[in-house]
């Protein structure tokens, strides 16, 4: 089978074939049908989070199980899957206290086999973040598959367990947002306008986006965003303004120190900051801490929306099928796995919100 591999840093991803050593009794083996084209992939790619390489890239796919190990429960070929990487043991402490995202043993495969199950001439090719998802094919723990409801499109599906997930679950799980809370959500990617969206859900009052590009702007209004406003110098300024003296949340969603500063001046007294974009690795958080004691302002981090997502995906699966889920704008291309390098590009050129690689099953 077709896997586009990345051999290094700044090279770019070429297309080869590959085998798949599995599935083990806790494994699926998923044929995938669509794979979405995440920053957090293009982190690996630009080298600021570090790798071993060969590398297969890609971590938000959906497709439709072929076969499941010995050990496996409740999926059978043919069904209608979402992946997640949040992989988790469920018997660790995070997992008994319900947040298996945070899990603390995760089942990752044994040593020597440095937990991928993807082989190129009996050579391991890794797996980024226990998925993998850019190829035909793909070999996942168990506990990496959400089974979707009847009628769940599978392009779609695709941006379930990642942009969908951890946009809306930072608000909804991760902050708790009130009905009636002013929302300030800073960085409208995939993740951001799906926590524009969670805004929207939670019951919102006002909910302003910021971008420093006028299309997402105007793509965050399809989303829920009551106000815009466009990104860099005079954001804060302008966001103090229409919140007539700053907002109950900021999510940051762009994984800058630049951005998080910004977004801790736009808050009201005993406001929350939520950050949720990933940074560089290696970066630090700094704002102004007189200003965090004063106004007894929180810093809150969410990974991956905060949730379990085995429960919440076909939840949000089936508000989409009920259209009160917007998620079709969001993918804004549907390429080929052939034109994954072009893709990154115009992720990078910040022309897309989601590209999508649709595989013909
Ligand atoms: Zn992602
Ligand atoms: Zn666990």
């Amino acid at each position: 089978m077709k896997a586009a591999i990345l051999h290094a840093a700044h090279e770019p991803m070429t297309i080869e074939i590959v085998e798949l050593d599995g599935p083990r009794p806790e494994e699926v083996r998923i044929r995938v049908a669509a794979s979405g084209l995440c920053h957090s992939d293009y982190h690996i790619i630009s080298g600021d989070l570090g790798s071993a390489f060969p590398i297969v890239l890609g971590h938000e796919a959906s497709g439709i199980v072929e076969a499941v190990g010995s050990d496996v429960r409740g999926l059978a070929p043919g069904d209608r899957v979402a992946t997640c990487s949040s992989i988790f043991c469920g018997h660790c402490g995070d997992c008994q206290d319900g947040h298996n995202h945070l899990c603390s043993d995760k089942p990752l495969r044994a040593a020597p086999d440095p937990s991928s199950p993807i082989r190129q001439k009996g050579e391991v090719v890794h797996q980024f973040c226990n998925i993998g998802g850019f190829a035909e094919e793909l070999i996942v723990h168990r506990s990496a598959v959400s089974k979707l409801p009847e009628g769940m499109p599978l392009d779609i599906a695709a941006l379930m367990g990642c942009a969908v997930l951890t946009g809306i679950g930072s608000v909804t799980e991760g902050a708790g947002v009130k009905p009636g809370s002013t929302v300030v959500v800073l960085g409208c990617g995939g993740v951001g306008l799906n926590v524009v969206q969670g805004a929207r859900l939670a019951g919102a009052a006002q909910i302003i986006a910021v971008d420093l590009n006028p299309a997402k702007r105007a793509l965050a209004q399809t989303f829920g965003a009551t106000d815009v406003v466009e990104g860099g110098e005079g954001a804060v300024e302008r966001v103090l303004e229409l919140t007539k003296g700053g907002a109950d949340y900021a999510f940051e969603v762009v994984g800058s120190t630049a951005v998080q500063r910004q977004a801790c001046m736009m808050l009201r007294k005993r406001g929350t900051l939520m950050l949720v974009g990933l940074p560089k690795s290696g970066s630090d958080f700094s704002a102004p801490a007189l200003l965090i004691i004063t106004r007894e302002l929180r810093v809150v981090g969410s990974l991956m929306g905060s949730v379990p997502f085995q429960r919440v995906i076909p939840q949000y699966a089936q508000l989409y099928l009920d259209g009160r889920l917007t998620l079709d704008p969001l993918i804004s291309h549907r390429i080929k796995l052939k034109d994954i390098n072009t893709g990154y590009e115009q992720l990078i050129a910040g022309e897309t919100a989601r590209s999508v690689i649709t595989f013909d099953l």
